[in-house]
């Protein structure tokens, strides 16, 4: 590991502080998603699917509510232990490695990311995090 490697709690802290869970473009699941929140949440993964996601691009959303906010934001994450593939690899994702300087406009909308690190050394962590991870179940 070179001198310079940086664990993901140098990088990122997050502060609860929710703006991730409103707008942003909403929130994807996968199938492995909606099994584990329809099991946590006592119902059915269809049920799930009609009562709480919409489809985009063949594939499914959170709903959002009227003010922006993840349909599941209620001042936290009330699906937190199971919440969504996407919502708990933040910020630790691929465009981060294809261009570093997405952490730095990522950093921008997100206080508990540092943005004054050197985009090589959160390129190196956040790769080897990825590589790290079992494959993203569809
Ligand atoms: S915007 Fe960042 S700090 Fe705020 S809740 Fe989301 S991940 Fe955490
Ligand atoms: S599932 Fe939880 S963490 Fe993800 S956007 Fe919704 S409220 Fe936020």
């Amino acid at each position: 590991m070179p001198s310079h490697s940086l664990a993901a709690e140098d990088l990122f802290r997050c502060t609860l502080c929710g703006d991730c869970c409103r707008g942003f473009g909403g929130t994807y699941v996968s199938r492995e998603d909606v099994r584990s929140i329809a099991a946590f949440l006592a119902t059915d993964p269809s049920d799930l699917i009609d009562r709480c996601c919409h489809r985009s691009g063949g594939r499914y959303l959170l709903a959002q509510r009227a003010d922006g906010y993840c349909i599941f934001w209620d001042k936290t994450c009330t699906i937190h232990p199971v919440k969504p593939r996407m919502c708990r690899r933040w910020p630790f994702i691929e465009s981060v490695v294809t261009d570093a300087f997405n952490w730095k406009i990522m950093a921008s909308l997100c206080p508990g990311m540092r943005a004054d690190v050197p985009l090589d050394s959160v390129r190196e962590c956040v790769q080897r995090i990825l590589a790290s991870e079992a494959p993203e179940p569809t």
